[in-house]
């Protein structure tokens, strides 16, 4: 799984601020904008502070833009369950013939098992063979793709504003969510921690149990935030 961060808002602190900025002053946000002096701590104070009393909307001025490679449809049918403040563009299998073969994504749990492994690889090359012969006998793409299984890999360009962006971390980040798009996630976050511009949004991305300091997942709770507190 690759997932790699494409573009971004220009000067997301500074449009954030401007968006803040825009609620409580006279000014109007184009001369907030350009005002020369403002230094980037004091900026992220405002920010931080407009967060913290949950006035999220200003979030959604910064959109991000994420290549996504190699995650299974298992994987990327959770993902696009999220709606708001998000578009997609996924790969085709309809228009996408797979001439070099299929990628699949095969869970640890099978794949540290030598005997479980060689069944789902042997399972997965059979359905590679049964699809080509499909094309090759004159079967459309589209037609022949109703035999790939959830583990068949796709590529998505993915682009989410800042609140959204949260939102869906505070629930594919829990422990208890699906490890595959808890994965892909963490890779979300590493690219914006490693981007010096974005490194003050990767603080949110976080699960709603370290955002509302419990968990509610009941029985499934995973004891991270006890052991965040012990800590
Ligand atoms: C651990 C886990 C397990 C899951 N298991 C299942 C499952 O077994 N079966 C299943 O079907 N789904 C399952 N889901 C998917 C889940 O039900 C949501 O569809 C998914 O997480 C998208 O989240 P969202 O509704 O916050 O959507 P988003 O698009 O991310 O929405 C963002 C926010 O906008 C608001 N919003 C969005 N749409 C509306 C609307 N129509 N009306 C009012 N407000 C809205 C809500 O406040 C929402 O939180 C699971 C999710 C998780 C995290």
């Amino acid at each position: 799984m690759e997932v790699k961060l494409l573009e971004y808002t220009p000067n997301p602190i500074k449009v954030l601020w401007t968006a803040a900025r825009t609620c409580y002053s006279e000014d109007p946000p184009f001369k907030t904008y350009t005002r020369k002096k403002e230094n980037e701590k004091a900026m992220l104070t405002l920010i931080n502070s407009v967060v913290d009393m949950g006035h999220h909307s200003i979030l959604e001025h910064v959109n991000l833009t994420f290549g996504i490679a190699g995650i299974s449809r298992a994987c990327s049918h959770q993902l696009v369950r999220h709606r708001i403040g998000i578009s997609y563009s996924q790969q085709s299998q309809r228009y996408v013939s797979f001439d070099e073969g299929i990628n699949y994504v095969m869970p640890l749990s099978i794949y540290k098992d030598p005997r479980k492994r060689k069944v789902f690889d042997f399972f997965m090359q059979d359905i590679k063979c049964y699809y080509k012969k499909l094309i090759n006998e004159g079967i459309p793409p589209e037609d022949a793709r109703y035999i790939f299984p959830n583990s068949c890999c796709t590529n998505i360009t993915m682009t989410v504003n800042a609140r959204e962006l949260i939102q869906i971390c505070r629930l594919r980040m829990c422990g208890t969510a699906q490890w595959e798009i808890r994965g892909m996630f963490l890779l979300a976050k590493i690219a914006i921690s490693r981007n010096r511009n974005l490194k003050f949004l990767s603080e949110y991305l976080k699960p709603k149990c370290e955002w509302d300091g419990k968990c509610t997942e009941g029985k499934r709770c995973c004891g991270r935030i006890g052991k965040k507190q012990k800590k």
